[in-house]
């Protein structure tokens, strides 16, 4: 069966001398992996709508025996150049991928999914952007997949919180108000947690990593699949880096 759909490409590797398996998110057909026959060759005709974090329309032969399939035509709808050129920024964007890929769920609609990562890739896009792009990302899949993170209510009385909260729970689904916790000294670092709040009140974070951390953990945590995701170390060099 042809088929044509519009896809972000979350990962491309070689498969033999001359070809590539491309990994891609798309919005009706899930994650696809395609056999991309001849695409090292410098002459292969869709190279750049098939590099990882393009934005392309693929025709593809849709095998219903394997789940590798052809491609037949991509056209590149949207590189993100300036996301591409900034290392912060492209880092960012391949943690995204790295998740999609290695936890999203294997059905077919992923129509949510594909809309939220490309708002992301859009922003990234678009300097100066939020610093909190991954930050918003994470929680915004978190919630998708089913597990909300409270930062604007107790979990343990359900309450409002009117204040930073006083403590984390990672397992039981957020954060916990002062008359909810009964231990004096919080386990959550009380950085993240006056982040929680000034997250919660659209404020700008002042620990970026730790929250992008806790979040990542959260997902983990949830979905009972401890995966581990290598972008995350690169984004903390490139972090580094960028900081030196
Ligand atoms: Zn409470």
């Amino acid at each position: 069966m042809i088929v044509k759909s519009t896809v972000v490409i979350l990962h491309r590797y070689a498969y033999s001398d001359s070809s590539w398996v491309v990994k891609a998110l798309s919005a009706h057909y899930g994650v696809l992996s395609f056999l991309v026959k001849g695409g090292k060759q410098a002459r292969y005709s869709f190279k750049n709508a098939l590099s990882p974090l393009a934005m392309s329309e693929v025709v593809f032969n849709k095998s219903s025996k394997s789940d590798l399939h052809f491609v037949k035509e991509a056209t590149l709808l949207e590189w993100f150049p300036q996301m591409q050129s900034d290392l912060e920024a492209l880092a960012m964007a391949q943690v995204m991928a790295e998740i999609v890929l290695r936890y999203a769920p294997s059905y077919l609609d992923l129509d949510k999914e594909f809309d939220l990562l490309v708002q992301a890739l859009t922003q990234l896009n678009e300097p100066p952007y939020s610093p909190s792009v991954l930050v918003d990302w994470l929680f915004n899949m978190n919630s998708l997949w089913g597990y909300s993170i409270a930062t604007a209510c107790c979990i343990k009385c359900g309450g409002e919180l009117t204040e930073a909260p006083a403590d984390f729970f990672l397992d039981q689904g957020g954060c916990v108000c002062k008359n909810c916790c009964n231990h004096f000294s919080p386990k959550a670092n009380p950085l993240f947690l006056k982040d929680l709040w000034h997250y919660n009140q659209n404020k700008p974070i002042e620990k970026i990593p730790l929250m992008e951390k806790a979040f990542f953990m959260y997902l983990q945590n949830h979905s009972g699949a401890e995966r581990e995701i290598h972008s995350l170390q690169w984004l903390k060099e490139v972090r580094k880096i960028c900081s030196v």
